[in-house]
């Protein structure tokens, strides 16, 4: 077959191929592939009649639910670009972020019908409000809207090179800013390496049964969910993420693979009937975003049994670009601390700051190539240039270093890098060192302004309940463990870490009372 060059075609090729299978399921609603295919005409249509046009922007405010997935197709074939917003952000963040993409139509869940009433008039370019489920008398309801139009194809003509999805990063260090991905840039990622030269991990069978546990205005909710489609699988979509219902959804629907961040997978691992389940069924859980600490994955081994992956990648590479695969997560191997190799047709390079390559071993910037790096960011010229410098090389802000092998390791985010006495300190070694320590549940490592060493580690850690080591107990067990210049000077306990929706922890937050009046340096 003839690869594809939209993700439309994608739609109209899956119902011709699985027509009758299940494409999703969604709190027992049921869609074939075949239904979206129409469905998806319908909201194409609707989409054009009401004069919206190919390469605007429309933005959804909902949680996660299949008549998302329908708008999102759907637009595509209309050729306007979806921009999902975070239902976490608070009314003014979320005012920005649809005035930034100048949506003439805003898609609204039942959840937040009453905080779009109360910003309504901060939102100049919006002018119709659909609810997608639940209804507001003044606004049109979802269903009547796509059903009142004809379930022809549209027939917009797509270029590979159009946008088909804005996707705001998550925000962890500053405002969040639209990666705009293009059909290409999705098709680079499902279609690379014929399926003879696809590991086992990355090959998707028509039995497969995918959760969309992530939420979609993240790329591990909505790529997640667009990958499914691709491959046929049937998709099992959860509203939001809520660890018991995972561990329902484990064994009344009988999920092979799906993607979770480590602090989803530490929330369910972690519920006391999560040892009693049956994990039979599943084969992969694919995990990513951010750090892991050791002992967590040691944990999540023992207890789902199934072959693990991590992934590494960003909102502006489309999502995953390297993978560590089953294969390497062996205990004591180098390796298992490592994020694993490019995937197919992806480059990585390690970059000094001058932007020339490194040597294996020596720790630089993380930089990337591929089919999959983003088009640019929306509206914002100056930071596109800066990640993206004509060179088809993307900067990811991420320091690293490579092994002989090519396995990559990354360090921490440029940005949150620590310099004490002139050493060079990823805080992530270090909360990762903190949570071995039987009492520590989580930890987060910050840099604060020291007189004599520039900056002092200092460590912010969350007890696991009832337990009582003290500050002087963590810092002695942390400094058996890494070397004395990484480790916490001083240690101060919190209830819970700041995060963000995709579960960062928030250092930017922690470390700001500490610098307030004074300039960190920006690495
Ligand atoms: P913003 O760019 O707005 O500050 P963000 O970078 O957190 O937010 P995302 O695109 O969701 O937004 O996240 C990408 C980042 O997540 C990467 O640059 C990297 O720092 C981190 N990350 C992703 N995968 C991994 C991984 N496997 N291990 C460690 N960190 C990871
Ligand atoms: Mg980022």
């Amino acid at each position: 077959t003839q690869p594809l060059t939209d993700l439309a075609d994608m739609v109209r090729e899956r119902a011709k191929s699985r027509g009758s299978s299940t494409a999703y399921e969604f709190e027992g609603r049921v869609t074939s592939f075949a239904e979206f295919d129409i469905k998806t005409n319908k909201v194409a249509n609707a989409l054009l009649a009401m004069g919206v046009k190919k390469g605007d922007r429309i933005a959804y405010l909902g949680k996660n639910s299949d008549l998302y997935f329908e708008l999102l197709m759907g637009a595509m074939k209309a050729g306007v670009v979806m921009a999902p917003v975070n239902w976490r952000l608070a009314g003014p963040e979320v005012a920005f972020i649809v005035g930034d993409c100048k949506a003439p139509v805003l898609f609204v869940g039942p959840e937040f019908i009453t905080q779009v009433r109360q910003i309504k008039d901060q939102l100049p370019s919006v002018r119709t409000v659909i609810t997608t489920e639940g209804g507001a008398p003044e606004w049109q309801d979802f269903t009547a809207w796509r059903d009142a139009q004809s379930g022809d194809d549209p027939k917009v003509p797509i270029d590979t090179k159009d946008i088909a999805i804005q996707l705001y990063t998550s925000g962890t260090t500053g405002k969040p800013k639209g990666a705009m991905l293009s059909h290409a840039n999705f098709l680079n990622l499902v279609q690379t390496g014929n399926a003879a030269d696809k590991p086992e991990w990355n090959r998707w069978s028509t039995e497969d049964v995918s959760l969309v546990a992530m939420p979609i205005f993240h790329i591990g909710g909505s790529g997640w969910g667009v990958m499914g489609l691709y491959h046929g699988a049937r998709g099992v979509i959860a509203r939001e993420f809520d660890p018991t219902k995972v561990l329902a959804f484990f064994e009344q629907s009988g999920i092979t693979k799906l993607f979770m961040v480590p602090a989803a997978m530490q929330f369910v691992v972690r519920q006391p009937r999560a040892r009693t389940v049956d994990f039979s069924r599943l084969k992969y859980m694919l995990y990513g975003a951010s750090p892991i600490p050791a002992a967590l994955l040691k944990e999540c081994i023992e207890v789902f049994k199934c072959g693990f992956v991590q992934m590494y990648g960003m909102t502006e590479t489309t999502g995953t670009i390297v993978a560590l695969p089953p294969e390497d997560h062996v205990e004591g191997l180098e390796r298992m601390r490592s994020a694993g190799k490019a995937l197919p047709g992806v480059e990585i390079a390690i970059l000094d700051v001058e932007g020339k390559p490194l040597p294996p071993r020596e720790v630089g910037e993380i930089a990337t190539r591929s089919g999959s790096n983003m088009a640019g960011y929306w509206n914002l010229p100056e930071a596109t240039a800066s990640t993206l410098r004509g060179d088809g090389w993307l900067r990811t802000g991420d320091a690293g270093y490579m092994d002989e092998d090519g396995y990559l390791y990354i360090h921490d985010r440029i940005k949150d890098m620590i310099i004490s006495g002139g050493e060079n300190i990823y805080p992530a070694e270090v909360e990762s060192a903190l949570c071995d320590h039987p009492d520590v549940a989580e930890a987060a490592v910050i840099g604060i302004p020291d007189e004599k060493w520039g900056e002092a580690v200092k460590a912010v850690v969350v007890m696991k309940p009832g337990k009582q080591a003290t500050a002087t107990d963590i810092i002695n067990f942390t400094r058996e463990r890494i070397a004395g210049f990484k480790t916490p000077k001083s240690v101060e306990f919190l209830p819970a870490l700041p995060r963000n929706p995709s579960g960062k922890i928030l250092r930017r937050q922690l470390r700001e009372p500490y610098w307030a009046g004074k300039d960190r340096r920006v690495n």
